[in-house]
């Protein structure tokens, strides 16, 4: 299967550095579909030129949604109220909420979007975002959208912040500001893969901070994040934010572990 991943890697060549919306960038993406067609990212099956997920029927219809019930402050699936850790130890966030669980099909798509640097499946992620805050009522009066900061050296490396560009599409649809480069990340840490949860709290310690309180004073904040693990790092970033002054802090991304 050659042609679908060349196709893929000359469309995000191109596609590099061109985002924003309106009838120039809708001729474009026509325009890009008909040089290089587009093949969903999990199984290469041909795609029609106007779908927008990147996935075929099949792919799509596998994504598991996060639907009720779940603990209404972290979002852990099949808890009703709070799940035992939120009881024993309360996290410094309003909620959180995902998309989809982590598994699978937006696995694949995640892993894509960062390891293989497909920034278009940013616009497809954000948009599956989007959808799941409709439902989310309390996270629908944030103010501000900050994003979780990658270490600059990494970013660097990738060439691109996965939630920024997340954060980015949200804002675009939400017609919300997004936060730039001042939520910022001091420590690298080791990579959160390889640790247990414990050590997942400890490795994140300390490891933020806040350029310019400003911003943040007073602020309901929407914080993005790809993948809601065990939720170490959200919560450090939330108790940063809330230190700098935010009135509260809601956790959105697109996939959680189970
Ligand atoms: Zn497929
Ligand atoms: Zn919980």
């Amino acid at each position: 299967m050659i042609f679908p991943m060349f196709s893929e890697m000359m469309r995000e060549r191109v596609c590099a550095g061109r985002a924003g919306g309106g009838l120039s960038q809708v001729l474009w993406q026509s325009f890009l579909n008909l040089i290089f067609p587009l093949h969903c990212v999990i199984c290469n099956e041909a795609l029609e030129p106007d779908n927008k997920t990147f996935l075929c029927t099949r792919c799509f219809r596998k994504i598991r949604f996060l639907r009720e019930p779940f603990c209404e402050k972290c979002g852990r699936p099949n808890s009703i109220g709070l799940c035992t850790r939120c009881k024993t130890k309360p996290p410094n966030y309003t909620t959180a909420r995902a998309a989809a669980i982590y598994e699978g099909v937006v696995r694949g798509c995640i892993h894509k979007f960062k390891y293989y640097r497909r920034a278009y499946l940013g616009e497809s992620l954000g948009r599956l975002m989007v959808e799941n805050l409709m439902e989310f009522p309390l996270a629908c009066g944030c103010d501000l959208i900050v994003s979780v900061p990658l270490y600059r050296g990494r970013e660097r490396e990738r060439g691109f912040n996965q939630a920024f560009l997340l954060a980015k599409v949200i804002g675009k649809f939400l017609n919300m500001k997004v936060s730039g480069r001042n939520l910022v990340r001091i420590g690298a840490g080791k990579a959160q893969t390889e640790l247990s949860a414990k050590e997942r709290f400890r490795n994140v310690s300390g490891i933020f901070g806040v350029k310019d309180g400003a911003e943040f004073r007073g602020r309901s904040i929407l914080l993005i994040d790809d993948v809601f693990t065990t939720g170490s790092t959200a919560d450090e970033c939330s108790r940063v934010l809330i230190e700098a002054g935010a009135g509260d802090v809601h956790i959105l991304t697109v996939a959680r572990g189970e």
